[in-house]
């Protein structure tokens, strides 16, 4: 326990609580920022509304989020490599129609935040903060103009690349896969240009999914923090997309913030090889599912409902997610971590954080681990508050 002797006093503090008391009630009065999730696009394809009650359906929902103790939600818009010259713009501005129809229809529950004043103020009011996250430059189509447009309609950060490159920025998939994108890897003269672009608009570099080249270029251009909305440690799981300890090195040096996805596949190296076993020893079972409701989603969670034990194998702890973020602590602090669970892009996460009403058991294990009540705030949202506020100052 690296920094106990420093805690005492907050322990005693706490002690008059029951430690359940004390974690929800510290969850719950802590400004909660999630920044990824994935239920725009993943409510389009299933045909479902972010205000319905959708248990047992997605991750999230609008009344779910709330009892998760969520104050701002990053809402991703994203569309994939299917979507290019022509469509993916268009995609992205339908998502973000999408949200703000969602809104408009929960004016006493959900508001638009774009500043960190709206951010406060969402809070103040306990209505949910709305964000929104560009995931994939692929959906600027190489137009400057639609970049500063997305900013206008409240994008507030851009992941430089999806899976997918862009003729500007290499992604972690394809230079790890070695492809050849006609031009060279990390970001060229016009990447430059867009990363310069984003920092006079305030719009936040996002390098999760980014190439290591592109991760570097971008570094050495911003002039403000960047963040990883979603991305975990290379070190506890040597994924390409897991950033290594230079790279979380250098995000220290920027200032910026890297927030922990919760994809088993991203916190266990050997969850990739247990879950296809898994699959492959309950295919036939999981077909009749699927003909039954063809969700993959739904599919899953009947078949972990009634193999739970097995299951529970094959899925990663939530302790384990926290081993990335303490290790993330022990190499640059606690000022450089957040969440950004990824629910509603990822089909297995942590077997405690079945959706977001169990965000509370973060700050249940944090609290175990040591630390103080002073950096989960940090930890839950205080950090990409500085970086947002960073972003947003005249240079
Ligand atoms: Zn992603």
């Amino acid at each position: 326990m690296f920094r106990k002797q420093l805690l005492l006093p907050v322990f005693l503090l706490l002690s008059s609580l029951s430690p359940a008391q004390s974690f929800r009630k510290l969850h719950n009065k802590a400004v909660l920022i999630d920044t990824h999730n994935d239920f725009i696009s993943t409510g389009i394809e299933k045909g479902k509304s972010f205000d319905q009650d959708l248990k047992g359906i997605t991750h999230s929902d609008l009344n779910r989020m709330k009892e998760g103790g969520i104050d701002v939600q990053v809402f991703s818009i994203f569309c994939d490599e299917n979507y290019g010259m022509g469509t993916a713009y268009a995609f992205a501005n339908r998502e973000i129609d999408t949200l703000y129809a969602t809104i408009a229809r929960n004016p006493e529950k959900m508001m638009l935040v774009r500043t960190p004043a709206e951010l406060n103020s969402a809070v103040k009011s306990g209505k949910l903060g709305s964000m929104i996250g560009v995931e994939g430059g692929h959906m600027i189509e190489d137009n400057l103009d639609y970049l500063n447009r997305l900013y206008e309609r409240g994008a507030r950060y851009m992941t430089l690349t999806w899976n997918n490159s862009t003729s500007w920025a290499s992604s972690a998939a394809d230079e790890r896969a070695k492809k050849d994108l006609g031009h060279p890897y990390g970001l060229n003269a016009f990447g430059e240009k867009i990363v310069q672009r984003m920092n006079d608009l305030g719009m936040i570099v996002d390098i999760s999914h980014v190439g290591e080249k592109t991760f570097y270029d971008a570094l050495r251009i911003t002039t403000k923090p960047v963040i990883a909305s979603h991305s975990c440690t290379y070190a506890l799981c040597p994924v390409p997309r897991n950033l290594t300890d230079d790279q979380i090195r250098l995000i220290a040096k920027n200032k910026g913030v890297i927030h922990l996805n919760f994809y088993s596949g991203f916190v266990d190296s050997s969850f990739r090889e247990k879950n296809n076993a898994f699959i492959r020893k309950h295919q036939a079972e999981k077909d009749a599912l699927l003909k039954e409701n063809p969700s993959d989603f739904y599919a899953n969670l009947k078949l972990h409902e009634k193999y739970k034990d097995e299951i529970d194998y094959v899925r990663p702890s939530l302790s384990l997610l926290i081993d990335h973020l303490d290790h993330i602590v022990k190499l640059i602090g606690v000022d450089h971590v957040g969440i950004g669970s990824d629910f509603d892009g990822i089909n297995s996460s942590p077997r405690e954080l079945n959706d977001v009403t169990n965000m509370p058991l973060i700050t249940e294990e944090l609290l175990k681990r040591g630390y103080s009540p002073k950096d989960i705030r940090k930890i839950l949202g205080g950090n990409f508050i500085r970086v947002f506020k960073a972003n947003q100052a005249k240079q």
